[in-house]
């Protein structure tokens, strides 16, 4: 009860200094909507919605770990934009929206159903330091909370510091990821389903090096899910 009415009270608080103060669109700099302290105005939240109808996946290929890969868009437009200005310029506000198109893609076209829990891809914690926050485990928690799964943050660890994976080839990539991760000690990932979160997915070697991890540690069946897919 308590809980509702300090929400309720913060909502009607963000409301109203939204009316005072209004913010501009971090995408297009127009006028965020007036009402509702949201990062993007209603055109730009409508262009990146629009995404969640269109299913995009891909089966993996047959060296790679996970079982699967799913992404809800390209990445291009607007869906880079919001990406670099959340990963990069530290725009965390864009995580709600990233989150819930992310919701919205799998509520629409993706069973989740046998899925035990959700893992977002670690940052190695120099990373993590430099950037304050993992952007995988911002979105990976929108969809533990809308799809009522456990998120297990601290089992998978990156545990090697790797040179960017930007300009590599495929196969540099693979090897530059190489033994990057490591599973807890006390994890139980032994015959559980895992759905294995990040934002990007380029080549896929990250998420394969984790998948490999993850299977690795005993468990049965890992899916890939980003927000985008590309260069
Ligand atoms: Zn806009």
């Amino acid at each position: 009860m308590l809980k509702t009415i300090l929400s309720s009270t913060s909502d009607f608080c963000l409301t109203f200094l939204n009316l005072l103060y209004p913010q501009d669109c971090l995408v297009c700099s127009g006028r965020a909507h007036e009402l509702k302290p949201t990062p993007l105005c209603e055109p730009c939240n409508d262009r990146i919605m629009a995404f969640v109808g269109s299913p995009h996946w891909a089966t993996a290929e047959r060296e790679l770990a996970f079982d699967a890969a799913y992404h809800v868009a390209s990445y291009e437009d607007i869906v880079k934009r919001c990406i670099c200005l959340f990963k990069y310029e530290g725009k965390t506000r864009l995580s709600k929206v990233l989150g819930s198109v992310m919701v919205e893609y799998a509520a629409r076209n993706l069973n989740f159903g046998s899925i035990d829990m959700i893992v977002p891809v670690p940052l190695h914690p120099v990373k993590l330091r430099e950037r304050q926050f993992n952007q995988s485990e911002l979105i990976a928690e929108h969809l533990a909370k809308k799809f009522n799964k456990k998120i297990e943050k601290d089992w998978l660890k990156r545990i090697r510091y790797t040179s960017p994976q930007a300009g590599l080839s495929r196969e540099q990539r693979l090897r530059n990821i190489k033994g990057a991760f490591l599973v807890k000690r006390d994890a139980g990932f032994t015959g559980r389903s895992i759905l294995l979160v990040d934002d990007v997915m380029t080549t896929g070697a990250t998420l394969h090096e984790c998948a490999k991890t993850i299977k690795a540690a005993g468990a049965k069946k890992v899916l890939a899910y980003t927000l985008a897919c590309g260069n």
